[in-house]
């Protein structure tokens, strides 16, 4: 078994560390301060992103993305993490189901969403429905040559910058013919209902919009009326391994971080790194990660280079995002007793990782769903695909 990453692995990930150090970390204060960043600084962010190829990492080079496997977005991924503020949404990744699209709609959205001239949002959740995206009550109807789209959806992270919505919606409020809709954001009867603010900071917002009454082509629908779990399943997988990448990353900077203070930090004669309750507290925070990321990169690698049915990649992304954000969540909580005072201070990246690390918990389905994934998966296949070992 050769588990090295290979030369080209390793310029990828040297590439992105650069860019992470280069062009996210001199915006992190500036996003933690004015709660965002400046029309220039993101301007000047997203000029970077083009520079260094890094948008639309996730598409094929047909489709007008980068072509990269999925091991190598999460080498990519794991170094942006390590920024706060969610800097690391800069580099945009269009919705992986944009390419089940027609060659229209690839042309209409998915072509520039890749070159950042166009951005998507992703709308599944609503007041009622979380968890349970079985009881989404926005409908889409029929009307003429179209659909007329009603309903309010929740937690749009993006929503802000987006100028086309991806619509989980039910055709006649039938949770059986969910369906993905394209929806441009300018359309009549789109509206933003309120802008609430989070626990993080997060470089865009998360609004809340209402569609009412909205109407919308037949040629909406992405792939086909009915698809909608499937391609929203899509990205659930994407991003769950892909939140795996990021908190790994994030660990890891706080722990560089907690290892630095601690060596330098001098209390009762000696730097605190010489008492064990902080060397402990270190030597927990670099097990855990390694356990986790290890994880991390054997499905990474089972995914994208080994082969792993769709059913199997579903179950296992679910234990990664389960375990590396609960992992990277202890280990910023660590971080911030080892900076004592200067923990809890939002200037210090720490304070910021620990506070922004908690959503990981949360979305793309809670750490409850991703248990309840992997226990229907036990149920149905046995322990093998976390157990066992690909062969
Ligand atoms: C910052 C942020 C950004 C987001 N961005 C987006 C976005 O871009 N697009 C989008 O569509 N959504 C987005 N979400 C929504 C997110 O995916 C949901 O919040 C998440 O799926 C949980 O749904 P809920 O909040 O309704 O909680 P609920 O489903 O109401 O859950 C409440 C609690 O009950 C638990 N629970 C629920 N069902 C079960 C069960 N069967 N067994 C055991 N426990 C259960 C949950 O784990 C949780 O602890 C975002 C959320 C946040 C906070």
């Amino acid at each position: 078994m050769d588990i090295r990453l290979t030369p080209e692995d390793l310029e990828l990930q040297r590439r992105a560390r650069t860019f992470t150090e280069q062009v996210l970390f001199p915006l992190e204060l500036e996003c933690e301060e004015n709660d965002g960043l400046s029309p220039e600084s993101f301007g000047s962010a997203k000029r970077a992103v083009l520079d260094a190829g890094f948008n639309a990492i996730n598409h094929r080079e047909e489709n007008g993305g980068q072509g990269l496997d999925g091991f190598e977005q999460i080498l990519i991924e794991e170094e942006w993490g390590k920024a706060t503020g969610a800097l690391w949404d800069i580099p945009w990744r269009p919705a992986i189901p944009l390419a089940a699209a027609t060659p229209d709609q690839k042309e209409r959205y998915l072509w520039p969403a890749c070159r950042g001239e166009r951005r998507d949002a992703y709308a599944i959740t609503e007041e009622q429905a979380g968890s349970d995206p079985s009881m989404v009550r926005t409908t889409a109807r029929r009307d003429g040559q179209g659909w007329v789209i009603d309903g309010t959806k929740w937690h749009v992270t993006s929503g802000d910058i987006a100028d086309f919505f991806l619509v989980h919606a039910h055709v006649d409020g039938d949770p059986a013919k969910a369906t993905v809709f394209l929806v441009d954001k300018d359309l009549p009867g789109v509206e933003l209902v309120r802008t609430p603010k989070y626990s993080h900071t997060f470089v865009f917002e998360h609004p809340i919009f209402a569609f009412d009454g909205v109407r919308v082509g037949k040629d909406a629908v992405l792939g086909e009326v009915g698809s909608g779990y499937e391609l929203t399943k899509d990205w659930f997988v994407e991003e769950r391994i892909m939140i795996g990448a990021r908190t790994m990353g994030a660990a890891t900077r706080a722990l560089d971080l907690s290892l630095a203070f601690a060596k330098e930090r001098v209390q009762f004669g000696e730097p605190i790194v010489g008492f064990q309750a902080i060397e402990f507290m270190l030597a927990d925070m670099a097990a855990q990660i390694m356990a986790a990321k290890s994880m991390l990169y054997r499905v990474g690698w089972q995914a994208a280079r080994g082969g792993a049915a769709r059913k199997e990649v579903h179950a296992l992304a679910s234990a990664v995002k389960l375990v590396c954000s609960e992992t990277a969540g202890r280990v910023a909580d660590a971080a911030v007793q080892i900076h004592g005072g200067r923990g809890y201070m939002r200037e210090q990246p720490v304070e910021r990782l620990w506070r922004e690390l908690r959503v990981d918990r949360i979305w793309e389905g809670t750490s409850e769903i991703q248990r309840m994934v992997i226990g229907n998966e036990l149920r149905k296949r046995g322990h093998e695909a976390f157990t066992g070992w690909p062969s």
